[in-house]
């Protein structure tokens, strides 16, 4: 699938940890460079593990807002020009999750009160 951001094309997909090893460390990622953002894909194996999250898709849809996040940063330019010494606000994991998890609220608020 394919998302305008800001007016800049990004590639979507949903991968398996075998098919990408950058997924052993991580989630889900946003690689500007080449404008793809990957979000890990679980297999029945993993399904399964133990404390494994019983609702593997929302998860997934989570992750995929989040990088989608990153992307928007990104491209804006906010990712790059917030940097300080303690770190930059736009690249922030908490402010990007926080965003990913509230945004479906904000949209559906937003809707609710005609104001988009
Ligand atoms: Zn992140």
């Amino acid at each position: 699938m394919r998302i305008s951001v800001l007016g800049v094309h990004y590639t979507l997909e949903y991968r398996k940890k075998a098919k990408d090893t950058n997924l052993a460390h991580c989630d889900g990622y946003c690689d500007f460079s080449t404008k793809t953002i990957v979000v890990k894909d679980y297999t029945a194996a993993e399904r399964k593990e133990p404390m494994s999250m019983a609702d593997l898709e929302a998860y997934k849809r989570k992750c995929m807002r989040h990088e989608i996040t990153h992307a928007f940063l990104y491209e804006s330019g906010l990712s790059i020009n917030s940097l300080n010494l303690d770190g930059s606000w736009a690249t922030n994991e908490e402010m990007v999750d926080w965003v990913a998890i509230q945004g479906p609220k904000l949209y559906a608020a937003w809707t609710a009160a005609k104001c988009l």
